[in-house]
Order: C-alpha cells, then structure tokens, then sequence
C-alpha cells in the first residue's frame, strides 16, 4: 500500500518516519519545503506538490493544521486527483468539519475515513497512537494495515463525526487538567508550601493523573520551550470543543474560561511552546 501525506509538521513528519520505518512506500508533501526536505535527505519520497502526491498513492493521510489547512491543499484542481482512493484525516478537526469533507470527498469519487489520534510525538514514533476512526465499518478494516502500523489497537468508534467528537472531548480534558493543576501547584507555591509533599499526597489520592507529573519540571522551570503540542494547537481543540459543545447545548462557561486562558498565554509569547505553558496564563509571576 502506497502512502501520500500531506502536511510535514510535527506529526506528519514523525507518521511519514514511522511508515517508512514500518516498510511501507511512502510520499510526503509540504506546503513550506524545509520538512519534505529533511525526509527526502532520509530516503522518503516527496512531492512537489498535493496531486503529485496523491496521484503516487492508494491512501492519502492528511496531518494538516486544521480545515481551513485541509480545504486550501484539497482545493481545485487537486481535488480531481483523489478519485478512486482513500482518504485518512488524521488531525483534530470539528465533527461538522469532517462531515463537510466526508462529503466533498465522496463527491470526488474518493473513501473518506477519520481517525484523529491521542499522543504525540513519542507515541508516533513508537506506533503507540491511540487512534480513533469515523467512518464505514469495511472501510476501517482496509484501512487496518495503515492504522496498526501508527497505533497498536485502532479502534472504529462509529459514523464519520463521532471520532472527530470523542477526540475533541480527549483534548478538553488536556485543557481542563492542566488547567485545574496550573491553578492547584500555583496555590501550593504562593503558600510556600513543599511542592514535593503536595505530590506525593495527590499521587495517592484518586485525583492523580500521569499528566501532572509528566509536566511538572516544566511548571518548576517556567520552560516550556521544546514543544510537542503547542499551546495554539490547543486553543484551536478548545475552540472547536467550544463550538461543538455549545451546538450539542453543554454549558459552555469553564471552556470559554480555557478559551480565554490559552488567548493570554499566546498573547504573551507561549503559542509555540508546549501547551503546558497554560500555567504562565493562570498564574502570572
Ligand atoms: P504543525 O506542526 O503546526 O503542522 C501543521 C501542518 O499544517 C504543517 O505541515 C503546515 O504546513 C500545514 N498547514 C497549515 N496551514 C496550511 C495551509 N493553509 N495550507 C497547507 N498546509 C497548511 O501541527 P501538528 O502538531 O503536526 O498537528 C497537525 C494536526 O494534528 C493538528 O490538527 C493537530 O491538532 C493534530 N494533532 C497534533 C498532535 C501533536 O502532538 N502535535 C497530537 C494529536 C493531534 P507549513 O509547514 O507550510 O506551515
């Protein structure tokens, strides 16, 4: 099976090394050359273009930024050359914007199936993605080969929209924790109180969770500098988990909150540092 995707970034880049990795012929395209570059110089093939990749594949990933990102590289002409093939959308993007695209896709002659994953960098070099697929049953099965190559366990969570949902409800919870944490060790530090005691009570307590500790240097050092997941990418989940939300009538008070927060923090320089720099928005030194 031939894999074209489409968007270099943080996480297209580590998904392209980790299938050719996994011995599957892969072509990447960029819209800024400097990362198709870097893979060329590995052995994986690139294209000079989105159509010249999806004309060289039989399964098009997409790992684009969000749906503005998707339609501007799907946009004419290109949208000709996905006839007759398969098309994986893998970052985070709105229930209604995957079924938006579902639509366009099928209308270009082309299979549509979500799986935006949970994980990052590390899990997508490593084929531990947790990745969550939308879309027809047989599809998902064919699609199985490409997806356990990225994830050990891909799971169908039903109809296109319902991945893209449960992943927009993953990434509020990134938000909501560290939120709830930035604000709980900023109290324990204006208090002067042992950061080392209020973890060790709280990793015994039921309020604990791994993601704490996995952040925590960083909140001590305020160096949030080699980003994984940048603080703007989670701005975009809030916002999307804010519009979905809102549509399916949850209160939407604590997310504009998040909102909110994640607008200061790139206000003051984070939006491209790792999305643990939350905690500068929450409690300003
Ligand atoms: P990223 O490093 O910011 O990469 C974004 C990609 O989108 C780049 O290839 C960028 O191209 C491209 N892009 C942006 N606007 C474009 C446009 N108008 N036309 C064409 N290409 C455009 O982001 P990422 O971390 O790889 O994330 C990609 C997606 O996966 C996002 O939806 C993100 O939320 C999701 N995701 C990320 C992680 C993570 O840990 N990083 C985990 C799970 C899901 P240029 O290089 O030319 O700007």
């Amino acid at each position: 099976m031939k894999i074209a995707v489409l968007g270099l970034g943080l996480m297209g880049t580590a998904i392209a090394r980790r299938l050719h990795e996994q011995g599957f012929a892969v072509v990447g395209w960029n819209r800024s050359p400097g990362a198709a570059e870097a893979l060329a110089g590995e052995g994986i093939a690139t294209a000079a273009s989105p159509g010249e990749a999806i004309a060289m594949a039989d399964l098009v990933a997409l790992l684009l930024a969000d749906a503005d990102a998707i339609a501007e590289t799907l946009a004419p002409p290109t949208t000709e050359a996905l006839a007759g093939r398969i098309l994986v959308q893998m970052g985070t993007i709105a229930p209604d914007e995957s079924r938006d695209l579902a639509a366009r896709i099928a209308a270009a002659g082309a299979e549509y199936l979500e799986a935006p994953v949970l994980g990052s960098l590390p899990e997508a070099g490593a084929g531990r993605l947790l990745i969550m697929a939308g879309g027809e049953a047989d599809l998902f099965e064919r699609c199985r080969p490409f997806l356990a190559a990225l994830g050990e366990s891909p799971q169908r969570i039903g109809a296109v929209g319902q991945a893209a949902a449960l992943k927009l409800a993953m990434n509020q919870l990134i938000a909501g924790l560290t939120a709830t944490f930035a604000a709980s060790l900023g109290l324990v530090r204006r208090e002067g109180i042992a950061v080392d005691q209020f973890m060790d009570l709280l990793r015994g307590s039921a309020l604990y969770a791994p993601t704490f500790d996995k952040k925590l240097d960083k909140y001590l050092a305020h160096d949030y500098g080699s980003a994984n997941f940048p603080l703007k990418h989670l701005l975009k989940d809030v916002r999307l988990f804010h519009r979905t939300a809102g549509q399916a009538g949850i209160d939407n008070a604590p997310i504009a909150a998040l909102e909110a927060a994640c607008l200061r923090g790139i206000a003051a320089g984070h939006g491209d540092e790792d999305y643990s720099a939350l905690y500068e928005a929450l409690v300003p030194r």
